[in-house]
C-alpha cells in the first residue's frame, strides 16, 4: 500500500503515522520527492482499510498495491484448485454440470429429473429446499422435507447434492448435503459466510446481483480465512439496465476470475437469462471464456413448476444441449469425469 501525503503535512504527524503502522509489524519505505511526498506500507496490509487512512488530514491519496484477498489470491496459490464432490472434480481442466429443479417439489419430480438429467450426462443434481423468494407470499420450497427428498435422490441414483443454505442454524439439517450453495442475495452475509468456513464441505458461492468482482473474491476469501478452502464461484448474471433478460450474464468475469484467482469458477445460464431459449448459447459461451462447469435448471413440467419454470429445461431439451456441452467441452480439451 502507498500512502501520498500532503506536501505540507507536518512532520511530526509524518512520524505519528509511521509508528502506529510500526507497531503492526509493517515496514515503513519512505521516499520524499521534489513532487510527492509518499510512504510505502511492506507487510500483511489486509486489514487494513484505505478509506480509514484517506480520511486522516495529512493523507491526500491511498493506493492498494496488493489485492486485499491472500487465500483466493493466484499469486500467492498458482495452481487451479480442484474441488473434489465424491469423485467429481471441477476446475484444473475438470469440467462438471449441475443440473435440477429450481425448487423440489415432491418425490416424483425429484428423482425423475434426477434420473433424467444423469441419463444426459449431468455430473451432480440441484433443488432448492429453502428458498429465497422476493415475495413473503411465494412458494417458500419443502424446507426439510425437501432436503430428504433430496437425500432420497442421492440415493436412487448415487448423485452428489447441490442446495442452498440461507441460515447458518440450518447447517445440521445439511448432513447429508454434498455442496452447500449460497444464493446470491446472501453473497454478504457474513457471518453465514464465517459459519461456512467451519464446515468441510465444499460451498458454491453465488454472485451477488450488484457485486463487484472484487466484493465476491472478499466473499469467498471470508470463507476460506475460516479454514475451508474448497469454495466454487458461481456467475449467475448481474443487475443492469437491461430488462431483455433476467439478469446480464457478465461472461468478462470468467477470465477476470482465472488470472485473479485459483479457484474454480462455474456459470448459471438459468438465472442470467431467465429464458429458456437462451440457455443453450450462453452455456456455450461460458465454456469458450473458460467455466469449469454448469448449474442449469432441469423441470419434468416446466409449465407447471412452482419457481422459475419459464427458464427451466425439459429433460428432453436438457438432453440435448447436453450433447452440445460435451463436444464443447472436449473442444476446449476439458474433461468431464
Ligand atoms: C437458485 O439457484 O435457486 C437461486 C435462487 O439462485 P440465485 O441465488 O443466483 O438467484
Ligand atoms: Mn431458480
Amino acid at each position: 500500500m502507498i500512502i501520498i501525503l500532503k506536501k505540507d503535512a507536518p512532520q511530526e504527524k509524518v512520524q505519528e503515522l509511521i509508528r502506529q503502522f510500526e507497531r503492526q509489524n509493517i515496514k515503513i519505505h519512505e521516499s520524499r520527492g521534489v513532487q510527492e511526498y509518499l510512504i510505502g506500507l511492506i507487510g500483511d496490509t489486509s486489514h487494513i482499510d484505505p478509506e480509514d487512512i484517506k480520511s486522516i488530514d495529512i493523507v491526500a491519496q491511498v493506493k492498494r498495491i496488493q489485492e486485499p484477498y491472500k487465500k483466493a489470491n493466484r499469486k500467492f496459490h498458482p495452481e487451479d484448485t480442484v474441488v473434489d464432490i465424491c469423485g467429481r472434480k471441477i476446475g484444473g481442466g475438470h469440467f462438471q454440470v449441475i443440473a435440477g429443479p429450481c425448487s423440489v417439489e415432491s418425490r416424483e419430480q425429484m428423482i425423475s429429473v434426477a434420473q433424467a438429467v444423469q441419463k444426459s450426462g449431468a455430473g451432480l443434481m440441484r433443488g432448492g429446499a429453502f428458498k429465497p423468494r422476493t415475495s413473503p407470499y411465494a412458494f417458500q420450497g419443502l424446507r426439510e422435507e425437501g432436503l430428504e427428498l433430496l437425500v432420497e435422490a442421492k440415493k436412487a441414483t448415487g448423485m452428489p447434492i447441490v442446495t442452498e443454505i440461507m441460515d447458518a442454524s440450518h447447517l445440521p439439517l445439511f448432513e447429508q448435503v454434498d455442496v452447500i450453495q449460497v444464493g446470491a442475495r446472501n453473497m454478504q452475509n457474513f457471518e453465514l459466510l464465517k459459519a461456512l468456513g467451519k464446515v468441510d464441505k465444499p460451498i458454491l458461492l453465488k454472485r451477488g446481483l450488484s457485486s463487484t468482482i472484487d466484493e465476491w473474491i472478499m466473499s469467498a476469501e471470508y470463507i476460506m480465512a475460516g479454514g475451508n478452502p474448497n469454495v466454487i464461484l458461481c456467475e449467475r448474471g448481474i443487475r443492469t439496465f437491461e430488462t431483455a433478460t433476467r439478469n446480464t450474464l457478465d461472461l468478462s468475469a470468467i477470465p477476470i476470475l482465472k488470472q485473479k484467482t485459483h479457484l474454480p469458477v462455474i456459470v448459471d445460464p438459468s438465472h442470467a437469462a431467465g429464458i429458456r431459449s437462451l440457455i443453450e448459447p450462453l452455456s456455450m459461451a461460458a465454456i469458450a471464456v473458460g467455466a469449469d462447469g454448469l448449474i442449469i435448471e432441469v423441470h419434468n413440467d416446466p409449465e407447471k413448476a412452482l419457481c422459475d419454470g419459464a427458464q427451466s429445461l425439459t429433460p428432453e431439451a436438457f438432453d440435448s444441449t447436453m450433447e452440445k456441452i460435451k463436444k464443447t467441452v472436449a473442444f476446449f480439451g476439458k474433461g468431464m469425469d
